[in-house]
C-alpha cells in the first residue's frame, strides 16, 4: 500500500503535476454525490489526485484584452495532458491488474439528473478530490486554491480499487484566502453569492465557501454568450450583450435566446467544440481563478487590468476588438438592428 501509494504520486509529478494527493472513500466519506468514487468505478476505494499549472505568463494578457488566444490555447492543452496522464497512469495499473478509470479534467457530466446533462453536474468532482487529498484549499470562490499558483490550475485524477494510503487535507491556517471578494467582483455573472455560504463535509472535515447561485449562470458568460458586467465599465472575452438578470428563474430563457443568437456570429480563431453544442466555444471567462494568485497584490492588479480592459465588439470577420464602453455603445449604433440584436443589443 506504501510503496503503490508512493509510485502513484510520483508517477504524476513525473508527468508534471506540481501537486499530488490521495483520497479514498473513508478520507471522501459524508460528501455530497460528486464524491462517490463507485460511481465511476464498481469497488473503488481511493483516488489520486493532482494539479498542473496553468501559464502565467499569458494570464495578465488574456485579462487586459491584449491577447486571447495564448491562455484559450494553454488551458486547452493543459485539461488534455490532465486527461492523459489520468488515462496513462489507470492503463498503467489496470496493466497491473488494478481496476481503474481515468477521469476528464472537464466535460463529462451526468445524465441521470432531472435535466439530464443540461445541469453541467461531473461524475465526480476533481475539487473534492483536490481538497479533501491536500492538493489544495478551497477558495472563498469555491475554486481550488494552491500556495504556488493560486486557482490557475487544472485539476486530474484517477479511480482505483487499489487500497492506497490517504494524503491529509491542508491545514485550514496555510489557506491564503483572506476573503479579498475580488474573484467575485471580477464574475460579471454574480454566480457567487455575496452573503450565503455552503458547507460541504468530507472525512469528517468541514469547509466552507460562497454558495455557487444558479450553474447556469456561469453556463450563460463562461461559455461565452455574453459578457458585459452589470457596471457596463467592462466586459469578457465575449461579444454577446444579453442582459444578465438577478432573477434566478429568468436565466433558462436568455441562455436558450442567447445560444440561438450566437449560431449566427462570425467565427473566432481558436475554440474548442463542446459536446452540447453544434459550433466551437471560445475562451472568454475563467475570471474568478485567474484572479486569485496567492499574493494580494498582484490579484489586486489583475482586477485592475480586468476592469480597466474595455469592453469587446467583434468585427464582421470574427475578430475581436476591446473598445471603451463609449466606443463599444457608437460601434452598436453603427450596427443595422438585425446585427445588434445577434449580440443582444435591443
Ligand atoms: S480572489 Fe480573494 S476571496 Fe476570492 S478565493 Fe481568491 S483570495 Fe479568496
Ligand atoms: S468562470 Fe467567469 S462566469 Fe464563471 S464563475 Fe468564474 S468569473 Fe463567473
Amino acid at each position: 500500500m506504501e510503496d503503490l501509494s508512493r509510485f502513484v504520486l510520483d508517477y504524476v509529478k513525473k508527468e508534471g503535476a506540481v501537486y499530488a494527493g490521495i483520497a479514498t472513500i473513508e478520507t471522501l466519506a459524508g460528501g455530497p454525490p460528486s464524491t462517490d468514487l463507485t460511481y465511476v468505478l464498481p469497488g473503488a476505494r481511493s483516488a489520486i489526485s493532482f494539479a498542473l499549472p496553468l501559464d502565467q505568463d499569458c494570464i495578465e494578457p488574456f485579462l487586459s484584452k491584449r491577447n486571447r488566444r495564448s491562455h484559450e490555447r494553454d488551458n486547452l492543452k493543459t485539461n488534455a495532458l490532465s486527461g492523459g496522464i489520468s488515462l496513462h497512469l489507470a492503463k498503467y495499473l489496470e496493466q497491473k491488474g488494478i481496476a481503474s478509470m481515468p477521469l476528464c479534467a472537464n466535460e463529462v457530466y451526468r445524465t441521470d439528473t432531472e435535466y439530464g446533462m443540461l445541469e453541467m453536474k461531473p461524475d465526480i468532482s476533481l475539487r473534492y478530490l483536490a481538497v479533501a487529498s491536500g492538493v489544495g484549499h478551497f477558495g472563498l470562490s469555491g475554486n481550488v486554491i494552491t500556495k504556488g499558483y493560486g486557482a490557475a490550475i487544472i485539476l486530474g485524477g484517477v479511480i482505483t480499487t487499489a487500497e492506497l494510503k490517504p494524503t491529509p487535507p491542508l491545514l485550514s491556517q496555510d489557506n491564503y484566502c483572506d476573503s479579498c471578494r475580488l474573484c467575485m467582483a471580477s464574475c460579471a455573472s454574480g454566480m457567487m453569492s455575496p452573503e450565503e455560504k455552503t458547507t460541504v463535509t468530507m472525512g469528517g472535515v468541514k469547509y466552507t465557501y460562497s454558495r455557487r447561485r444558479s450553474y447556469l449562470r456561469c453556463e450563460y458568460v463562461c461559455g461565452g454568450f455574453t459578457g458585459l458586467h452589470p457596471s457596463g465599465k467592462w466586459s469578457t472575452w465575449s461579444p454577446g450583450r444579453f442582459t444578465i438578470p438577478d432573477d434566478e428563474s429568468e436565466f433558462r430563457d436568455l441562455l436558450i435566446e442567447s445560444i440561438k443568437a450566437y449560431e449566427k456570429w462570425p467565427d473566432m480563431e481558436g475554440g474548442h467544440y463542446h459536446l452540447m453544442m453544434g459550433r466551437p466555444l471560445y475562451l472568454t471567462c475563467g475570471n474568478c481563478s485567474l484572479i486569485c494568485h496567492p499574493e494580494k497584490g498582484v490579484r489586486k492588479k489583475r482586477y485592475k487590468m480586468l476592469t480597466e480592459s474595455g469592453v469587446v465588439v467583434q468585427k464582421p470577420d470574427g475578430s475581436l476588438e476591446a473598445l471603451s464602453p463609449e466606443g463599444a455603445r457608437d460601434y452598436f449604433s453603427s450596427l443595422d438592428e438585425e446585427t445588434r440584436t445577434r449580440y443582444g443589443v435591443k
